[in-house]
């Protein structure tokens, strides 16, 4: 294999997730705490949900056992996050911080080397169209989880009765709930994902969401068969949770780009046990 497909394959580690200035700047890369997020699901799930809440949570999946809910929920949970990688998100690093030499250093570098390993950003100064990360997911988690039904655009439902549960499972990643999102505003939010050569590095990170909790994300429709977004309330809030304690976990800058997949999962799961443990602890 070239050197530069090499590096293309590693194109989705540069999303970045948290940037961090507290100490010098660190950032994270996205799927580092995508990952996490996944693990601190699996967290909640073994050692904070009741066996009561557990069977609940899996009748509203409608999967065929508990163990298939729990990492159809981890999956989810780590995929929650997918619309941050998009054009007008990933070309604004650092931009809610205060501005400085450091940043700006700091962004120039991470620009040069994230299009280095094929990461498709925009020009800078291009015109780009901006939608609520939320809405990005739901426009496009379906088509990487098992939907290839032709004729309908992302952000469009296919008819396939087999598909139902992905729209479902995506548009219940948001924190308001699977009842809320209209399909105009999915719509809208496909036309900010950047086209073709974001969907395939999309497809890179979401697939290593699922390495991550052991299953193929095209095979999703297998595990969970949701048919009613209100038996969906439950897992949005955990998901939130799950972001929550993950960003928290998250912040000094744990991983790098050039950490193998491997590397980062064990520290995912260390770091997701802590923040579990914690939150046990203070209550
Ligand atoms: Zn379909």
């Amino acid at each position: 294999m070239s050197e530069s497909k090499e590096l293309n394959r590693c194109a989705y580690k540069w999303f970045w997730g948290v940037v961090d200035l507290s100490v010098g700047l660190e950032w994270n890369p996205l799927i580092a705490e995508m990952i996490t997020a996944a693990s601190v699901m699996i967290e909640l799930w073994e050692r904070v949900l009741s066996p009561r809440q557990r069977a609940d949570l899996a009748e509203g999946f409608a999967a065929k056992d508990e163990q298939s809910a729990r990492v159809a929920a981890a999956f989810l949970a780590g995929a929650s996050r997918l619309g941050e990688a998009s054009p007008s998100r990933m070309t604004s690093f650092g931009a809610e911080k205060q501005s400085s030499p450091a940043l700006d250093r700091a962004r120039a570098e991470w620009r040069e080397q994230a299009l280095r390993a094929g990461l498709p950003l925009p020009l800078a100064g291009a015109r780009l169209r901006h939608a609520d990360p939320e809405h990005i997911t739901a426009a496009v988690l379906p088509r990487l989880t098992g939907c290839d039904c032709a004729g309908y655009v992302d952000g469009e439902q296919c008819r396939d009765r087999d598909h139902q549960g992905l729209h479902l499972a995506a548009y219940a990643l948001n924190r308001h709930g699977a009842d809320v999102l209209h399909a105009d505003t999915v719509a809208k939010a496909y036309r900010a994902t950047g086209g073709p050569a974001w969907d395939a590095v999309r497809a890179a990170l979401v697939n290593a969401v699922a390495h991550h909790v052991g299953i193929k994300a095209q095979s999703l429709a297998s595990l969970i068969r949701p048919t009613h977004p209100t038996s969906l309330t439950a897992f949005s809030r955990l998901v939130s949770q799950s972001n929550r304690l993950s960003r928290e976990a998250a912040s000094r800058g744990f991983a790098s780009p050039f950490d193998a997949l491997d590397v980062m999962s064990e520290q995912a799961r260390l770091h997701a046990r802590e923040a579990v443990s914690r939150m046990r602890v203070t209550g």
